[in-house]
């Protein structure tokens, strides 16, 4: 399309008091803008119509509004079929330079060139859509978690199906005898429901169930994932839109525990076996069916040991507390013990253990078990240190129940089957023991694989009433996905992105370097080695862009030439002016609101910076960084989210992945006969922008200490 460009500074929000507006204005012309125009307030009813006046009337299609933070009045600016770039003079300019300098005047008309050079090259996004998307949801597992997910699905509108592999749904909820309390005053148990729940299920004609029956295969991408389900029947096959992994927890195996007697002594049981007895009726000792009339539980048996499991399950405490209550009720007479490490009873279940603490038939102490041994008549004998009465005790107790903990279904199982080039299940990240989290910053459901969320104790260990909550926004997200790829929209965190990434092929040499590194499955491959898209699976992050060597894959308003459009636009001192040129690549997630930050609280730091918002430092690709030290930028800095296992990344790996990157352009850096430390990566949360000042007047000193870049000029 022939573009007709619009130039709109605002001198709003103390703008016009510290920069000469009309100075840059003036520019506007040569920067190949048909219109440009000044308003006191841009983003109020007068400014906004101005633009959208101009839009309807004098065929302006392409537009840069130089005024505040792009992550504030977009609403406002939002102008649907016109190419717009946001230029931030409000937050990166006045609000954190000192006002009326020659500087800061400076800087702030590099950012109207930069933003020219850039909607000159961009386009408007094309929405990638396919047909004959799918509305089902498939959810795996049936018990609570899967179940509320479906019947949330259902209640929707939505079809959703069932795959459980046990023959009956309910999952671990069919051996409960009780659940913990869920209302007011959190005091007593409550029956379980389940089969209620079951009823609901399968009365509801929009949610078709297979048990005994397995995922075999998941291929293809959301709104269209092939799923080939095992049945007692044979294979059946079907499309779905999206999945919800709700297959939750086995226990912890026991055999595993001999120091505590389980599999020695014939009175030693798991929480999981005394559970089931007070489901079957009665609690009685396996040596020889007598009631239990003395029980003793031990806390953390095994969790919380970085020789069994090194995580709390979160819920084994307020479960011994209710079997304790299962004790009392089935005999009055009967007692409790409960040893534990620390009583963790976290929001209102701590009302529930106030009220077993009222109960003279539970005993709770604090202690170490240091010893359990049998008598003749089977009793277990409990020696207990470092309690809180001050000194040992020594129990007799008739049983013994292990507060075992919860392993995730993933840990070793192969659940999704996923058909992908990267594997078949999630991710693993070993800060998480299998439990399928992915630590997807800021959005708990979202894993990995798009379309794919986890909800439930496979996500993490939690209540039933945690995984009821979870199961919900799982059924949520699910259905968001859906509706999202059926209009060729990205889900989080670039939420709504109506761009895609385009690869021109041709050029490619199949090095698979984008297929290695999307963190999110999205390129298959073919025999040669030549990406194969699988667009709804894409969250247009861009670090395939950063990635390719040969430059081939772009974005609509985000590419290779924009970006190295928006470098040269730069207006570089000469080496007598002594004004170093700093280009900062921030990306869009953290470290770029972490500069308005600075802005919104007048953070000052030196005004020779120049920033490009990057989707995700992973995004960054070195010729950016070649072209900028070639064209006689002083030094660069990468300022990205936090990396490694317990990552911030937006990406999960982008910001590690630069840093990787990085690594390697000291080799350009070489060839240039220049310093490596004019390139250097930052790790930058978004609370952290106090720590801009120093981060940039520190590199500004390395700057003048290495010397101005030799390229200056050329
Ligand atoms: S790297 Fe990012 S933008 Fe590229 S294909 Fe993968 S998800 Fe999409
Ligand atoms: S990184 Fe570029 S050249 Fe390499 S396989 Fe991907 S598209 Fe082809």
């Amino acid at each position: 399309m022939e573009k007709k460009f619009g130039l709109y500074i605002c001198t709003g929000c103390g703008i016009g008091e510290a920069l000469d507006i009309e100075k840059l204005a003036n520019m506007g012309p040569q920067l190949g803008a048909a219109v440009v125009k000044t308003h006191e307030f841009l983003c109020g009813d007068q400014g906004a119509q101005m633009i959208k006046s101009d839009i309807q009337n004098e065929g302006v299609n392409t537009v840069a509004i130089a005024a505040c933070s792009p992550r504030v009045n977009f609403d406002v600016f939002n102008l649907p079929g016109v190419i717009t770039e946001r230029i931030n003079l409000r937050e990166h300019v006045v609000w954190s330079h000192t006002p009326n300098d020659e500087d800061t005047q400076m800087l702030a008309a590099d950012y109207i060139r930069m933003g020219s050079a850039k909607v000159k090259k961009m386009e408007l996004p094309e929405p990638h859509v396919e047909d004959d998307i799918s509305r089902t949801v498939l959810v795996i597992g049936g018990g609570i978690t899967g179940i509320t997910a479906a019947l949330g699905v259902a209640k929707a509108g939505y079809e959703a199906v069932i795959v459980e592999k046990e023959p009956q749904l309910g999952g671990f909820m069919n051996k409960m005898y009780k659940k913990l309390p869920t209302s007011w005053p959190f005091e007593k148990v409550e029956e379980t429901g389940i089969d209620a729940k079951v009823q609901e299920v399968t009365s509801n004609p929009n949610i078709k169930v297979y048990t005994s029956a397995t995922v075999e295969a998941i291929a293809g991408q959301p709104g269209k994932f092939d799923v080939t389900i095992g049945t007692n029947g044979g294979p059946v096959e079907t499309q779905i839109g999206s999945v919800v992994l709700a297959t939750g927890w086995k226990p912890y195996d026991a055999s595993k525990l001999e120091s505590y007697g389980y599999g020695q002594y014939p009175n030693v049981v798991t929480n999981v076996m005394f559970e089931e007895m007070a489901k079957n009726g009665q609690l009685t000792r396996p040596s020889d069916g007598r009631p239990a009339k003395n029980v003793a539980f031990i806390q953390c048996a095994g969790q919380r040991d970085e020789n069994h499991l090194p995580y709390c399950s979160s819920v084994c405490c307020a479960t011994s507390l209710k079997q304790a209550t299962y004790v009392r009720e089935k005999d009055p007479n009967a007692k409790a013990y409960i040893f534990y490490k620390d009583m963790r009873t976290p929001g209102q279940y701590e009302l529930f253990y106030k009220s077993a603490q009222n109960d003279t038939g539970i005993f709770l102490t604090k202690g170490n078990v240091t010893n359990i041994a049998e008598d003749a008549s089977n009793n277990l004998l409990l020696e207990v240190e470092d309690t809180l009465l001050g000194g040992p005790l020594s129990v007799s107790a008739d049983l013994l129940v292990l507060a075992t903990g919860m392993v995730p279904t993933t840990a070793d199982e192969a659940i999704l089957n996923l058909q992908y080039r990267q594997g078949p299940g999630l991710p693993d990240l070993e800060l998480f023991n299998g439990f399928a989290d992915s630590n997807f910053i800021c959005f708990p459901y979202e894993t990995r694989r798009t379309g794919v969320y986890s909800a439930g104790v496979v996500k993490m260990p939690q209540t039933i009433a945690e995984s009821v909550d979870d199961a919900t926004g799982a059924a949520l997200k699910a259905i968001q996905v859906i509706e999202s790829v059926a209009v060729g929209r990205a889900v989080h965190p670039r939420a709504g992105d109506e761009t895609y990434p385009e690869f021109f092929l041709q050029r490619c040499t199949q090095c698979k370097r984008c297929t290695e590194e999307c963190p999110f499955g999205t390129l298959d491959e073919d025999e040669k080695g030549t990406p194969k898209p699988n667009p709804n699976r894409c969250r247009r992050c861009g670090i395939c862009l950063g990635a390719c060597p040969e430059r081939i894959i772009s974005f609509k308003n985000y590419s290779i030439d924009i970006v190295a459009s928006a470098v040269k636009s730069i207006d570089v001192p000469g080496e007598e002016e002594n004004k170093p040129r700093v280009l900062a690549f921030v990306c869009e997630n953290d470290a770029y609101p972490a500069f308005d930050m600075a802005g919104i609280n007048h953070v000052t730091y030196d005004p020779n910076i120049r920033m490009i918002p990057v989707r995700c430092l992973g995004s960054v690709n070195t010729v950016w960084v070649a072209d900028s030290l070639s064209n006689g930028i002083d030094g660069i800095l990468m300022i990205g989210c936090k990396y490694g296992d317990d990552y911030q990344c937006h990406f999960a790996k982008g910001s590690e992945l630069a840093s990787y990157r990085m690594s390697k352009v000291q080799e350009t850096l070489n060839r240039l006969v220049l310093e490596s430390d004019r390139v250097q990566i930052i790790q930058l949360a978004i609370n952290e922008y106090d720590q801009i000042p120093s981060i940039v007047n520190g590199f500004m000193e390395k700057i003048q200490e290495i010397g101005l870049n030799p390229y200056k000029g050329f």
